[in-house]
């Protein structure tokens, strides 16, 4: 079984020190490529040094919602350029969050927006993250069709009713090991209402560890994710592998394929 983790944040401090195992614990869990997000200016380098040592890691650059207070001056100058310089870069992590402490609706959408555009500019794909902004994400989407195609909600926490109309606006739903979990009605309702064509799978680490996994989370966790959805759609694990490492490969490796 072949499969892509397609959100994980390597580059963690609480990963990065023992990142050579947590690879190799990855590959012999099956785990052939990740997508590893970077979250602020301070980590890009660190996630652009992991994709040259690692030929499994692809590399996404981007500012996360959570770090919209200490962005710079001509932060989007310099991401422009990295993407420009690295064609193989996707844009992540990005997004909109309305659970944050201190709320900043208007700096999230204005940066989130701009990263969108920069995305699309450069035919890229982008690691959205939305964290109870849902309201927000589909007005947006509605105003501006086609904004984010070519996107995956990471972690897929939405309500199982906007699934069709997020996969009519191009976008793809990633599940994590948020999924493992009984309690998790929502997700799990959503799941099986995703198109083969539209379906992701990720870890998140080193957060989110699935069901009975102690510590933080690594990219080999991504078989029980794949397993737990396999069992919902009443599908064969292999093929719900299969399928989604095709799809991830198509829009993260297209010069692969
Ligand atoms: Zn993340």
């Amino acid at each position: 079984m072949r499969l892509f983790d397609t959100h994980c944040h390597l580059q963690d401090e609480r990963l990065l020190p023992e990142v050579d195992a947590v690879v190799t614990r990855a590959a012999t869990a099956g785990v052939r490529y990740m997508l590893c997000c970077g979250s602020s200016e301070d980590d890009w380098g660190a996630v652009i040094d992991l994709a040259y040592r690692y030929e499994c890691v692809i590399p996404a650059l981007g500012i996360h919602p959570w770090h919209i207070g200490a962005v710079r001056g001509g932060w989007n100058e310099r991401l422009e350029h990295l993407l420009r310089d690295h064609p193989e870069v996707a844009v992540g992590e990005i997004g909109l969050d309305h659970v944050l402490e201190e709320r900043n609706d208007d700096e999230q959408m204005e940066i989130f927006y701009r990263q969108l555009i920069l995305a699309r500019q450069l035919g890229r794909p982008v690691s959205i993250h939305c964290r109870r902004a849902w309201g927000s994400l589909m007005e947006l989407l509605r105003r501006e069709p086609g904004i984010a195609r070519n996107g995956v909600i990471h972690s897929y926490s939405g309500p199982v009713e906007l699934v069709e109309e997020l996969q009519r606006h191009g976008l793809l739903l990633s599940f994590s090991g948020s999924i493992t979990y009984e309690r998790n009605r929502r997700a799990r309702e959503a799941v099986v209402k995703v198109n083969r064509e539209h379906l992701l799978f990720e870890t998140d680490s080193p957060d989110i560890p699935p069901d009975g996994h102690e510590g933080n989370n690594e990219p080999r966790t991504m078989v029980q994710v794949v397993e737990t959805v396999a069992g919902l759609r009443g599908v064969p694990v292999e093929q719900v592998a299969k399928d989604a490492y095709s799809v991830a490969s198509e829009l993260f490796l297209p010069s692969r394929v």
